[in-house]
């Protein structure tokens, strides 16, 4: 049994040290707020401070992908989502009403997923994580103890100091401190070579507001849950108790649209979009909720072939972080998570061959999907910015493009495209399908970009203004 401490205790944190005490280590986590979780989801919703996760009550949603993971991996986890009210979903009840042939295929138990806001899941996350872990509040790592180097010239990590002084050893430190970890910091203050890092701003901006059904009648999905209108999009996201999240969200550059902070304005917009109106038909439990300043970081801690370090690893947004647009964190965080302790498991009494296998694992598995993410913001932003200009909408390029209109007509499309969107299947994996990417151009040459109805334009200006 090894000693290994998990740094920060959110969604990606713990479910990292459930994976490693499963192992049979003795996994601490350290987390820097000190709330414990509280007696119900709806105590977390209303109560739990959480000022470590910005995010903590901003629109979230588990992917079937990340609900694929939970299943397969972290059974406990999954308990505990059901046992806290988290709600099954379908992707494959949106299917356009365009599409004709509506017969369940063979493996479509796939698209299912569970989920709920964002205090539910992570109060269930810690539920089940206090039953194997050990989870200490209110514990702020500042800085990582070095020891004996196991390769010449690159620092050892050994265990970390806390902010008030405390010096915990370990065989093994894992940083889940989210997307604002100093871990690059830390390795610089032990001597470490920088570790790589990418970081540009995906320049959207979210205006949320969550509501709640007392009747039980949710409001029915009349689009996906994404719908990219001309200059803005929007994101309606089941929770859990009957609730359920509608964000706006547009271009930072976009100053008509920063209007929508005000609720009267918010609610107009909505109103006047035929495939979302219905979702007002609720109680409003928040007001609009902003959120921006939302950066895309890659990391990598392999540099000019050695590590920058050993001893330490980062899993979740603190390995990497994407524009929350298309919902994929969670998701992705847990194949890191999984993937973390695969390499833990094969490699944890050699440091060297750690870090390596690491790296390697999160350039193959992690990094097609941060760049894939990246891809799809640069095509949104492309888009947005041509619809501000009065610049009429581009045909599909190619075949990521395309199936956004190709999905809309073809029933092998629509699982291809909702395998992509859902993080079962990389786009590549998806397009390489023998005659796939004829059959998307064919259908995206026949039919012209789809436009759900919504306000042109010069209407926000009269709108909003
Ligand atoms: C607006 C928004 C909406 C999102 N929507 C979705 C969605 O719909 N679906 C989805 O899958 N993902 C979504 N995400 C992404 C998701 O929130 C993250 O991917 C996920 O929270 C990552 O989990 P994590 O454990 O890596 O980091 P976090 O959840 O950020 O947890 C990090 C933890 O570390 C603690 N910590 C920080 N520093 C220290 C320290 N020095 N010492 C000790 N503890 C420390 C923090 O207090 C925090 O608890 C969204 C993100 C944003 C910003």
């Amino acid at each position: 049994m090894s000693k290994i401490i998990v740094l920060g205790g959110g969604m990606i944190g713990l479910s990292t040290a459930m994976l490693l005490a499963r192992q049979g280590h003795d996994v601490s986590v350290f987390e820097s707020d000190p709330t414990p979780p509280p007696e119900s989801p709806e105590a977390a919703w209303q109560a739990w401070e959480r000022k470590g996760v910005a995010q903590f009550r901003q629109p979230h949603y588990l992917h079937s992908g990340g609900r694929e993971i939970v299943d397969n991996h972290l059974p406990e986890l999954k308990e505990a989502l059901v046992a806290a009210g988290c709600v099954p979903f379908n992707t494959l009840n949106l299917m356009p009403r365009s599409i004709a042939d509506r017969e369940a295929r063979t493996g479509d138990e796939r698209f299912a997923t569970i989920t709920g806001r964002r205090t539910t899941l992570e109060y269930a996350a810690a539920k089940a994580a206090a039953n194997v872990a050990r989870v200490e509040r209110g514990v702020t790592v500042d800085a990582l103890l070095t020891g004996d180097s196991v390769a010449d010239g690159i620092p050892h990590v050994t265990g970390v100091r806390t902010r008030d002084g405390a010096e915990v050893h370990a065989d093994l430190v894992i940083d889940a401190t989210g997307r604002r970890s100093k871990l690059s910091d830390w390795l610089v203050g032990v001597g470490a070579r920088p570790p790589i890092e990418e970081c540009e701003e995906s320049g959207f901006f979210y205006y949320t507001r969550f509501f709640q059904s007392h009747t039980g009648d949710v409001p029915a999905f009349r689009a996906g849950l994404l719908t990219n209108f001309p200059s803005f999009s929007l994101l309606t996201l089941p929770g859990d108790a009957n609730t359920w999240s509608v964000t706006v969200f547009f271009f930072t550059g976009d100053p008509l649209l920063k209007l929508l902070r005000d609720a009267v304005r918010w609610t107009s917009l909505i109103s006047a979009c035929p495939t979302h109106a219905q979702w007002l038909e609720g109680e409003p439990i928040t007001d609009v909720l902003p959120m921006g300043g939302i950066t895309d970081r890659y990391r990598r801690f392999v540099v000019d072939g050695a590590p920058v370090a050993t001893g330490v690893l980062a899993v979740g947004d603190a390995w990497g972080c994407t524009n929350p647009v298309g919902g994929r964190g969670m998701t992705m965080g847990l194949m890191n998570a999984v993937g973390t302790a695969e390499v833990v498991r094969e490699h944890l009494d050699s440091p060297l061959d750690l870090a390596f296998a690491h790296d390697n694992m999160t350039e193959t598995k992690m990094v097609p999907w941060y760049r894939s993410t990246v891809e799809m913001d640069r095509i949104r932003t492309a888009q947005i910015t041509a619809a501000i200009q009065g610049q009429p909408a581009q045909p599909a390029k190619g075949p990521g493009d395309a199936l956004a209109v190709a999905m809309l007509y073809d029933a092998s499309l629509f699982r291809a495209y909702l395998e992509i969107t859902s993080l079962l299947a990389l786009p590549r994996e998806v397009f390489s399908r023998p005659g796939i990417v004829d059959r998307i151009m064919e259908l995206a040459d026949i039919h012209p970009p789809a436009e759900p109805p919504c306000p042109t334009r010069e209407e926000l200006v009269t709108m909003l203004r």
